[in-house]
């Protein structure tokens, strides 16, 4: 994060590998799991996936452990926005965003990266959820 030439390289690849993903559509088990929601069968999803196609397929009450793709968090605020402007920024200007919140501050996608912690209100909400008997 301290290294500009750094963060630029990773959102070169960022952007780069992010069609992979916006274009990505749920399968029949995302949208079974979907359904088993609805009917009650399960209270919520606790994944590791970022790709957000569970909400896609229709579920409601994801638990994303590591984040999700589908957004840019400000490292510094906060503060989370739609990835889908900020990849077209890029790619179109070849400049690292700022912030829009703060203006100043570092961002980057709303995933979980090494030596990152898990967020702790997924991580609570995740052990708060009790199994059906
Ligand atoms: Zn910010």
């Amino acid at each position: 994060m301290a290294s500009e030439e750094a963060r630029h390289e990773y959102w070169r690849q960022k952007c780069e590998a992010h069609p992979d993903i916006a274009n990505a559509r749920p399968n029949q088990g995302h949208r079974i799991l979907a359904k088993w929601e609805q009917n009650g069968l399960i209270q919520a999803l606790i994944t590791q996936n970022i790709d957000g196609l569970h909400q896609l397929a229709g579920s409601q009450n994801v638990l994303e452990l590591h984040g999700t793709a589908r957004a840019i968090a400000c490292q510094d605020c906060g503060a989370r926005f739609d990835a889908e402007p900020m990849v077209r920024e890029f790619l179109e200007t070849k400049r690292v965003p700022s912030c829009p919140n703060c203006r100043a501050g570092r961002l980057k996608h709303a995933t979980i990266s090494f030596g990152q912690a898990l967020p702790r209100e997924v991580l609570a909400s995740a052990m708060d959820l009790r199994p059906a008997l």
